[in-house]
């Protein structure tokens, strides 16, 4: 047993426009997205974030974000939602945060690492590659270089024969002893990772922004029309995006052991606190 606990942290509320496009009561008014990441902590290797929200440099205005982004998604910019605030109240040091590890870079997944400038970041070496090229417009908006100009340590990964449940997958992590791993979910992004943590005798697998509401992985019906276009304006890959989701989904068929949750659904999270 390395990992001690598991902390499920809401890193940055989003108030999306119009809740009825995401499948939320509101009508016109603003809707509620979250930015689920997980405080890990292990008994070798200390504390251990997986995807980080927005940061401090984010709320104090330092960064960059764009104006489009702050209409479209309403984001709280609340210090006290920092994974950096969240890992003080809980009476924990932020300089034992030794590992990061990122579904991806997008700037709502990556705000957070500047705050935590000694961990080692862990990722897909795909994803690295194309935040740090930046070839697409797409590209150009969705990551911030103010996220990295702190030069982090990262350490890349690409798939190297090893699986988990069938598929490909880094089950290992450098300088990690727990069982904490990728699971390469491209098509959001060029290397879009879902990551795996095995908790007691549970898996659980974020799945990032793989999907953006549970119809998409339960498949019973569309997902509602506003994540449907999002997913599609947001992708990289779309052939990729369909075969992660379709991974996805059949996971969460095929195993009962296995807590699957997105980074942004406020009903996913709120369910997995309760139970937890
Ligand atoms: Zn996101």
């Amino acid at each position: 047993m390395t990992i001690r606990a598991v902390h499920h942290l809401n890193c940055a509320t989003m108030c999306p426009l119009a809740g009825f496009l995401i499948g939320q009561d509101t009508g016109w008014r603003r809707g509620k997205m979250v930015a689920h990441c997980l405080l890990i902590e292990t008994e070798r290797d200390g504390l251990v974030l997986v995807d980080t929200g927005l940061g401090t440099d984010d709320v104090a205005g330092r960064t960059g974000l764009s104006r489009t982004f702050k209409r479209l998604f309403g984001p709280a910019l609340d210090h006290q939602e920092t994974a950096l605030a969240q890992v003080e109240a809980l009476g924990l040091s932020p300089a034992e945060v030794r590992h990061i590890v990122v579904t991806h870079l997008d700037l709502d997944h990556a705000g957070g690492i500047p705050d935590f400038p000694n961990a080692k970041v862990h990722l897909h070496a795909r994803e690295h590659g194309a935040a740090m090229m930046r070839t697409s417009f797409k590209e150009k908006e969705r990551y911030l270089r103010a996220h990295w100009q702190h030069g982090p340590k990262w350490e890349l990964y690409t798939e190297d024969g090893e699986t988990w449940r069938g598929l490909p997958a880094v089950t290992r992590l450098r300088g990690l002893d727990a069982d904490i791993g990728l699971v390469p979910m491209h098509g959001h992004t060029r290397g879009h990772s879902a990551i795996i943590v095995r908790s007691g005798d549970r898996w659980l697998v974020h799945a990032g922004d793989a999907y953006f509401h549970r119809n998409s992985v339960e498949g019973s019906a569309p997902p509602p029309i506003g994540f449907a276009a999002f997913e599609r304006a947001m992708q990289m890959d779309p052939a990729a995006r369909r075969a992660s989701l379709a991974a996805l989904r059949q996971i969460r068929e095929s195993y009962p052991d296995v807590d699957m949750f997105c980074a942004h659904s406020d009903a996913e999270y709120d369910a997995i606190r309760a139970r937890a």
